[in-house]
């Protein structure tokens, strides 16, 4: 029989289980205490659960969904990337671990953001992203999230205090796991990690949007826009002809309406595609509406995939253009480049070598 993994038990569900199992209410916050606080790996571990209990446990529950089976580690920095095989049929999901910046004084932070994925593959196909080429495999389950978040601080030693859901998957196309994984990532119960250092990263699921509105958490909300016209934008992501910006941009002025941080629009600037100056007008226009800040990515390139990153003169004249127009605009270069860190390419990787076997 296949083992249910309790990281996802807040602590209604483990209190009714303990029912269930005959046990007493107490038992919950002992064994919440030994899955969060002493990061117990096995029952037999809990000391202070009676051994009949523990036997309970272990038959039917496990308390990792994951194995990390392969860490990457970048040549220049100290971005991390490290791929899981799910305990459950033994699918791969990638996580990175991104340092925070330097300290003063050249002091290293102790500090990490995580970068979790929320599904195996992705139906949503963003031509720019190599798990878009692998189609949707399946959903992960809230503990398989969990699991990357303790996977991460395993390796690095240290807590995961920022996260963001940036890795393999549209995380609103998983919405009842997510919301149960952010209710454990949010609960002092469990990782207690404010929602304001959480970020959710979308390619504009509408649907998903409008419930993460009503889940009421004042979480930070990336959105990969890459086009500020449905003609631009459609083709780049495909999910823009299901959910135009006529949808899109209505339910991001929703969002702004609960009162949430300040919206991210992300744009991979793409050499003739999107990165000339009348799409910098285009995308001001659609910044100042959602009074959103802007996130220019040049483009990182993929294998197998066409297109070509714009010279850092274009690149500055389009940020230029955007901050001119008074759009608060930051240009990252992705961390991590030498690892394969774009969304999807270790796995990719790792699935070609395992298909030339
Ligand atoms: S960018 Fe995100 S939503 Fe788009 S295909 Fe890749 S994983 Fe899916």
């Amino acid at each position: 029989m296949e083992k249910t993994c309790l990281l996802e038990y807040t602590r209604e569900a483990l209190t009714a289980l303990m029912a269930d199992l005959g046990h007493k209410a107490f038992r919950a916050a002992q064994v919440l205490d030994w899955i969060w606080k002493h990061r117990a790996t096995d029952f037999a571990q809990m000391s202070n659960l009676p051994p009949a209990l523990r036997e309970q446990l272990a038959e039917r529950f496990s308390l990792r969904p994951l194995t990390v089976v392969e860490v990457s580690n970048s040549t220049t920095g100290s971005t991390r990337k490290f791929l899981s095989r799910m305990a459950a049929d033994g699918h791969l999901v990638e996580s990175v671990i991104i340092p925070a910046a330097e300290g003063k004084a050249g002091s290293r932070s102790d500090r990490i953001t995580l970068c979790v994925s929320s599904q195996v593959g992705c139906a949503f196909g963003c031509k720019f992203c190599a798990s878009g080429l692998l189609g949707l495999t399946r959903n992960l389950t809230a503990s398989e999230i969990l699991g990357q978040i303790l996977a991460a601080e395993e390796i690095s030693g240290t807590r995961v205090d920022n996260l963001v859901f940036m890795g393999m998957g549209e995380p609103l196309a998983n919405m009842d796991n997510l919301l149960l994984a952010l209710t454990q990532i949010m609960s002092p119960d469990a990782l207690n990690i404010g929602a304001r250092h959480i970020t959710i990263s979308t390619s504009g699921n509408v649907p998903g949007l409008r419930r993460l509105a009503e889940f009421g958490k004042p979480l930070r909300l990336a959105v990969s826009l890459h086009g500020a016209s449905d003609e631009v934008r459609s083709q780049v992501m495909p999910v823009n002809r299901k959910w135009p910006l006529g949808e899109l941009l209505p339910a991001l002025e929703a969002w702004n309406r609960t009162g949430k941080h300040m919206i991210t629009l992300e744009y991979i600037l793409i050499e003739g595609v999107n990165a000339m100056m009348t799409e910098a007008t285009k995308l001001a226009r659609v910044a100042r509406r959602l009074n959103a800040k802007v996130n220019l990515i040049p483009y990182n390139t993929v294998e197998g995939l066409p297109w070509v990153r714009p010279s850092e003169s274009n690149c500055r004249a389009f940020a230029k253009a955007l901050s001119t127009a008074g759009v608060p605009v930051t240009m990252r270069y992705e961390k991590g480049h030498d690892i394969n860190a774009a969304c999807g390419q270790l796995r990719l990787r790792r699935k070609n070598e395992q298909e030339d076997i």
